[in-house]
């Protein structure tokens, strides 16, 4: 469950990235947040894993109240948490299977159960082959594939994604849509900033709509016109 009251983000510089938004999320929904660039779609998304500190309001992500959570209480908060970015944000000099790995690995997970989860979720991404891949040997739709296998590896509850096809064809980003339904379906939320009208017409869900840091629209299985 995912709670913003009355969020505020106003940067040093003066910038108000998000004015007074207010939504509840619950768990298991599927919600596109759309608008402009500089909407503030990405603070928005940023606050979520505390990336960025409201300047006021209150939000709650599952347990947590992230107004009152101290900074050593931030990893727990981001274990419930998958988050993927544009960018992949892979490490390039290790393999598909130990970049999955190393993120299980930092939270102490036992190896059977580290190696019991790398090939569940490769499974599920369809690149049980690229194992042994490094991710510079892939395409951009692979590696994001393999981002959004290491980002649900320890199961989280909640699947964020900014911009998760930005930099991809709209064939590739079908197969990554098709990736976010299914984990969708096993019971994750999904959080999904994007700009990609295509997808947000084509796989029905509930959109957000940012403009200027506000809200101006929040529709179940709304459309979506993007500006070009
Ligand atoms: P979007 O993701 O919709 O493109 P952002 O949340 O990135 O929007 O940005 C919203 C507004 O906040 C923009 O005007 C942007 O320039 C500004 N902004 C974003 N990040 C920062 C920052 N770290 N410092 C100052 N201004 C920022
Ligand atoms: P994204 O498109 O993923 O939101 P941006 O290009 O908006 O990424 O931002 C890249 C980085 O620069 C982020 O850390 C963001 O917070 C920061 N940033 C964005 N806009 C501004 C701004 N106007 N002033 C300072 N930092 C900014």
């Amino acid at each position: 469950m995912i709670e913003y009251k009355n969020v505020v983000k106003e940067y040093p510089n003066g910038v108000l990235a998000t004015d007074h938004i207010s939504l509840k999320i619950e768990q298991g929904e599927f919600v596109y947040v759309v608008g402009p660039s500089g909407a503030g779609k990405s603070t928005f998304i940023k606050m979520m894993y505390h990336q960025e500190v409201p300047t006021s309001g209150e939000i709650k992500v599952n347990e947590y109240e992230l107004e009152k959570m101290k900074n050593s209480e931030v990893p727990y908060l981001r274990r419930e948490l998958g988050i993927v970015f544009q960018d992949f944000k892979l490490l390039p000099r290790l393999t598909v299977f130990e970049n999955i790995a190393y993120a299980l690995q930092v939270i102490e997970k036992k190896p059977e159960e580290v190696q019991k989860r790398v090939v569940r979720v490769l499974d599920l991404v369809g690149l049980s082959h690229k194992a042994d891949s490094f991710p510079n040997e892939l395409s951009g739709g692979e590696q994001q594939r393999i981002a959004i296998a290491r980002a649900i590896a320890n199961k989280p509850s909640i699947l964020i994604a900014d911009e998760p096809t930005g930099n991809l064809d709209p064939e590739t980003a079908e197969g990554i849509m098709e990736i976010m339904e299914r984990i969708n379906n096993d019971g994750t939320t999904v959080v999904m900033a994007t700009h990609n009208s295509y997808i947000v017409n084509e796989y029905k869900h509930r959109v957000i709509e940012i403009a200027d840091g506000r809200i101006i629209r929040d529709q179940e299985g709304g459309e979506y016109e993007d500006e070009i």
